[in-house]
């Protein structure tokens, strides 16, 4: 029996009653023999009350004290977790992202790991005990300052240590069966995968699935790192993402679904630039504003120039959340670029088809683009990858196009209805 990291999510541990539900299953794992570290998020919506707080008293809260402000929530939790484990007669202690030796780069608010020296964990372990660890924070390498790992960390914290410690699994505990053929609140009839390749998993977390944050597959991709996404609140068997299928064995190759699944996003904003030159460069000089200014862009179209003016638009879609700094660096840019106006839309979604099948069969892209004419929904923008079709719709046509298209691949369930558990979605 080997090491296993398990890591609960916020509404997993939401209350007193929650904590000790999960306590009972650490237990058990740990009964069964095995070395269990458990990684935790903080308490239901912990984290968004403390950036509440912090707004209150300063509209621009320094990125070292606001570091140290959010990882509170994970203490909270950690603490009160090794105190329920405890109490049903286990050994637990609890260690802040920084004693279990995850150390990151100074980038405050949004550090990356780059190295993870779990001694204190392993020392733990090898005395009996369950090892309970703080989420989404680590400890700056250079300055010594806490850092956390941006929104949702926690389950990157795991797979990191998981694969520092050569762990054999590592189990993400959340409010759904496991990773969804869509979002469960916006299908009813979704279906719960059994297996997903990593490569897929990427894409629809890049596409805007929720279950599972892009970097964390992304590092359990790189250090061959399996995830069972599964229910705390069920002992359902949940989701494996690996990069090869469990089932396949030597030559014998299980066949991957055609599609695995349909994502969508309403957190993005469509930027046009109105009016520029149809001539060599341009785009240089608009994407250089938009990279200097730090934001990071999605989609790009741009359209014919008119023969008679020569003069074209370009559109580009951008987290909402830096619409603002795109748009200022923009202005700022308007005399060197040369273009007539800016426009801003934030009602768009983003509905996205992914599956590796797509490469070799076919006739997906008309399938998808019949579903979504078929529910009378306008297209905006197109793109495409080798394994996913995305496009950009009003953000009102979202849930009805989600639904469509995932009827439309026979993606559809037959039996129970997916259950939510938890979580107030914020
Ligand atoms: N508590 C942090 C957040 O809400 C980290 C996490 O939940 O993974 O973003
Ligand atoms: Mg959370």
């Amino acid at each position: 029996m080997g090491l296993v990291v398990q890591k609960y999510g916020g509404s997993s541990v939401a209350d007193a009653e929650g904590i000790k539900r999960v306590a009972k299953r650490i237990v058990e794992a740990k009964k069964n023999g095995h070395q269990v570290v458990v990684v935790v998020s903080a308490m239901g919506d912990t984290t968004d009350e403390l950036i509440d707080l912090a707004e209150k008293v300063s509209p621009m809260p320094a990125g070292r004290e606001f570091d140290m402000l959010l990882t509170a929530g994970e203490r909270i939790s950690m603490a009160l977790l090794a105190m329920a484990i405890k109490n049903l007669g286990h050994e637990a202690q609890s260690f802040t992202g920084s004693q279990a030796g995850v150390i990151t780069d100074s980038v405050h608010n949004k550090a990356r790991i780059i190295d993870v020296t779990p001694g204190r964990i392993r020392t733990a372990l090898d005395e009996g005990n369950i090892a309970i660890v703080a989420g989404f924070q680590g400890v700056s390498q250079d300055k010594k300052d806490i850092t956390t790992l941006g929104r949702g960390g926690s389950d990157t914290t795991a797979v990191a240590l998981a694969a520092a410690l050569d762990a054999e699994v590592c189990e993400i505990y959340t409010d759904v069966d496991g990773v969804f053929t869509a979002d469960p609140r916006v299908v009813k009839k979704a279906r719960k995968i059994d297996w997903i390749s990593s490569e897929d998993m990427l894409e629809l977390a890049a596409s805007g699935s929720k279950v599972l944050l892009h970097r964390c597959v992304e590092y359990a991709r790189r250090y061959d790192i399996p995830i069972h996404v599964r229910s705390s609140f069920s002992g359902l068997p949940g989701t494996w993402v690996s990069n090869e299928n469990p089932k396949s064995q030597g030559d014998q190759q299980v066949e991957h679904a055609i599609i695995s699944g349909v994502a969508h996003d309403v957190s993005e904003a469509k930027i046009t630039v109105v009016g520029v030159p149809d001539k060599p460069g341009e785009a240089a000089v608009i994407f250089r504003a938009i990279a200097d200014a730090e934001v990071n862009i999605d989609m790009i179209v741009q359209n014919v120039s008119a023969a008679s003016t020569g003069l074209t638009d370009i559109s580009f879609t951008l987290p909402k959340s830096e619409g603002r700094k795109a748009i200022d660096a923009l202005e700022k840019s308007k005399g060197a670029i040369g273009f007539d106006s800016l426009r801003y839309d934030d009602q768009i979604g983003k509905i996205s088809l992914v599956g590796a099948g797509m490469k070799t069969n076919p006739g997906v892209t008309a399938s998808f683009f019949q579903a979504l004419s078929d529910a009378g929904v306008n297209i905006e923008l197109i793109s495409t990858s080798e394994i996913r079709i995305s496009v950009v719709t009003r953000q009102d046509d979202v849930p009805e196009a989600v639904r469509a298209v995932h009827s439309a691949f026979g993606l559809d369930s037959d039996s129970d209805e997916a259950v939510v558990y938890g979580g107030t979605g914020r």
